[in-house]
């Protein structure tokens, strides 16, 4: 079991995190952004950022070679989906995207807006984490809150 410090400063004990999310147990900042028999797209819990989604399996797996063919059709889709609905809602021009194999949770894809305030902390790929963590550290307030949820709700109109 782990212990989870959700950005709501609750905590929460499980095996693995996407699978709460993904089952039910535990529900994401905002709700489900969008969620297909295969898929389940969030608010990351983490982090405070706008827009940022992720979107992970139901399945309890961890690679990408898992996949099946359903699934995999199912994904691009997904992402793509969710792509244009931050393009066309939020107006996020670029936006990063990641999956680690060794998650301590399971198959689950990042999908980081990369918005102007970030470059004070680098461009690319390394410049990710400090990002991630100033969010978290940093962008708990109300305002950045209310901000947030809105984003998840012009999500969920585009993608419903
Ligand atoms: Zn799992």
């Amino acid at each position: 079991m782990r212990t989870i410090t959700l950005s709501n400063g609750q905590t929460v004990e499980v095996e693995c995190l996407s699978c709460a999310l993904t089952s039910g147990l535990i529900h994401p900042d905002g709700g489900v952004i969008i969620e297909t028999d295969h898929f389940h797209a969030h608010q990351d819990v983490a982090y405070p950022i706008e827009g940022l989604v992720i979107l992970a399996s139901k399945r309890h797996i961890k690679c990408f070679d898992e996949l099946t063919d359903t699934e995999k059709h199912d994904y691009i889709n997904l992402l793509t989906k969710i792509r244009k609905a931050q393009r066309e809602t939020l107006g996020i021009e670029y936006v990063y995207y990641f999956y680690n194999e060794d998650t301590s949770h399971h198959f689950h894809t990042w999908l980081v807006p990369r918005y102007e305030w970030m470059y004070d902390f680098g461009r690319s790929i390394e410049s990710v984490r400090p990002v991630l963590l100033h969010a978290r550290n940093n962008m708990i307030d109300e305002e950045n809150r209310r901000k947030v949820f809105a984003a998840i709700k012009a999500l969920k109109n585009e993608l419903n």
